[in-house]
């Protein structure tokens, strides 16, 4: 199937990839509301589609490429810089969280005919705002002409640190060396499989956040999105995008 191009008209498009527990949920949250720029986590979609995976038993790849298109995934600002995802009317962010869900997502993303089905929402979503995605393709598969490409990433030992602090201030065990070898084994298949393989894109702008904290992390990248803003023709005042 031929892919579809949808134009980027005069919105301002950013692209944010890199590996699970690199901050970039984080970060662009903080960034778009602060902007007050649509933002999409791409990875919502593919863990909705994983969940469903799950509750209905499909085990065949045509099942799940049919579920794909038929999916009722919505994404939403919920103001002061949550975001919610949704299977119709069922609120499904932390259910989406869950490392079996992480684990069945990263799995059916790897099926190409799954990212084809999911490319088309990704490249309308936001209409003509601005608008941040965080992913493992946004940069090269979604949106290759997007406006700023950021490849946030982290080593391995400390994204899988990050990721048991996150669980333990839940309340949840974590076991640390487990975490680290399903955050490895997940990179790898992210990384090695055919279909959009994590990588950077030529142009992306690196940031590695190992030794940043997390405000650090968010300075730098809103620092890079302000300037691609401006030179788009934007102002970026206190917290709002305008129109020159
Ligand atoms: O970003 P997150 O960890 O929530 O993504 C879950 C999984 O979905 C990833 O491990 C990856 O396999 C898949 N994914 C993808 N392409 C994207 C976003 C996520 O393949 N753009």
């Amino acid at each position: 199937m031929e892919q579809e191009k949808i134009a980027k008209g005069n919105r301002v498009v950013i692209a944010v990839d890199g590996p699970a527990g690199a901050g970039k949920g984080a970060v662009c949250r903080a960034v778009a509301s602060q902007l007050q720029l649509a933002y999409l986590e791409t990875g919502a979609i593919y863990r909705a589609l994983g969940l469903l995976a799950l509750r209905e038993g499909l085990q065949e790849d045509a099942a799940v490429v049919a579920r794909a298109t038929s999916m009722p995934f919505t994404y939403r600002s919920m103001g002061n810089g949550q975001f919610a995802a949704y299977l119709a009317e069922e609120e499904v962010t932390a259910a989406l969280r869950a490392e079996a869900i992480g684990q069945s997502a990263s799995r059916i993303a790897a099926i190409p005919a799954v990212r084809q089905a999911l490319l088309a929402f990704q490249r309308h979503y936001g209409g003509v705002q601005h608008v941040i995605l965080d992913g493992r393709d946004v940069g090269t598969i979604v949106w290759p002409d997007a406006d700023l490409k950021i490849f946030l990433t982290a080593s391995l030992q400390e994204r899988a640190e990050r990721r048991v602090r996150e669980l333990q201030e839940t309340g949840k065990n974590a076991n640390f060396t487990e975490i680290y070898a399903a955050m490895a084994e997940r990179d790898q298949r992210d990384a090695g499989r055919s279909a959009a393989p994590l990588k950077p894109a030529a142009d992306a702008v690196l940031v590695d956040t190992t030794t940043l904290t997390l405000a650090e992390s968010i300075d730098r990248v809103l620092h890079l999105i302000k300037n691609t803003l401006n030179q788009a023709g934007f102002t970026c005042r206190e917290s709002l995008v305008e129109s020159r």
